[in-house]
């Protein structure tokens, strides 16, 4: 029951009407009997200064950030962590009375989807994408990886992110995102990831990786996760690849912040199921909609 104690946490971003956030974390702190709730505010880019201010005065207990504040934010809060420095991405606050703090729970949340399924510990692995979430994949994987390939159709950008962590020891490289390279690198990994939006249905419904390049000793993890099964995905099941949604990833990553905002550990499954009703809800929408007799 909503009362005079209920904590509050919120997503702030543009757009977050089609957020999956507010469903995972009430489905979980209704499965924990947290008085909690979850709420999503659009908050333009000009605003967001005034909208953390907002969160202090309010006390307002957990945020998550999302495009395109992930970056900016980082001037606003009192605190951020080291992790989340590195890749100048924050995605979620903690507000310890009056003292904001700011964390990247998106490489954690990738970590921990990979290793439901799989093992990471001296995988061979293809990142393709070097944006924030593909920074914060890289940083976590990087630990475990026994080589770390970066693609980026913005070369600067995979190239800077191996510098910095080849510097660490690492062994990180960046590259363009091209066939040819693709084709070169590909034969040497086995897990690839895709952590650019090519798959998701308001970009390109198409795949990253040609299906003639992958083959079915490798994992692929995509972390587009509508649709749930994106072409890439499509192409990896059909040869008989381990696969793994980005719903896994968004479920991951939001027990994380859960975990700092309540202290408790996150019901996973719950949180997926919530999740994964809306997902199939939508898509049975989308195709009334589009149904032509
Ligand atoms: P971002 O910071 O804007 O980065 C986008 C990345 O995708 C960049 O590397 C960009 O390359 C690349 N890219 C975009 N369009 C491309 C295209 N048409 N062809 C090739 N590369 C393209 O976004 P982000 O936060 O990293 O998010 C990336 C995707 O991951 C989004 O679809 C987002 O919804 C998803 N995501 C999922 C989760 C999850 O929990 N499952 C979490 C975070 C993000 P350039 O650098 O060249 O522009």
């Amino acid at each position: 029951m909503i009362n005079g104690r209920t904590k509050v946490c919120c997503l702030i971003g543009k757009p977050v009407s089609h957020s999956l956030s507010p469903v995972i974390h009430n489905a979980a702190f209704r499965e924990l009997n947290l008085n909690y709730i979850y709420v999503a505010f659009n908050v333009e880019r000009d605003s967001l200064k005034t909208a953390i201010r907002g969160i202090k005065s309010l006390g307002i207990r957990g945020v998550n950030v999302t495009m395109p504040h992930k970056t900016e934010v980082i001037e606003y809060i009192d605190v951020v962590d080291d992790n989340a420095r590195e890749i100048r991405a924050v995605n979620t606050i903690v507000n310890d009375n009056g003292i904001l703090k700011g964390y990247n729970t998106d490489g954690i949340g990738a970590l921990k989807a990979i290793k439901r399924f799989t093992s990471i510990e001296g995988r061979r692995i293809l990142l393709i994408g070097a944006g924030g979430a593909g920074r914060a994949i890289a940083t976590e994987l990087s630990k475990y990886a026994s080589e770390l390939i970066i693609l980026n159709r913005t070369v600067s950008k995979a190239a800077e992110i191996a510098l910095k962590l080849s510097k660490k020891g690492y062994k990180v490289r960046g590259r363009g995102l091209n066939r040819r390279i693709i084709e070169r690198e590909i034969k040497k990994v086995d897990l690839i990831i895709n952590a650019t939006p090519i798959g998701m249905k308001e970009v390109v419904s198409s795949s990253p990786v040609p299906k003639e390049l992958l083959s079915p000793d490798m994992v692929v993890f995509d972390i587009v996760y509508e649709p749930l099964e994106t072409e890439l995905l499509q192409y990896a099941k059909s040869l008989g690849c381990l696969t793994i949604d980005g719903l896994w990833m968004l479920i991951y990553q939001a027990a994380e912040a859960f975990k700092l905002w309540t202290d408790k550990e996150a019901p996973i499954e719950v949180m997926r199921k919530a999740a994964l009703e809306v997902l199939e809800r939508r898509k049975k929408k989308e195709e009334v909609e589009h149904f032509q007799p």
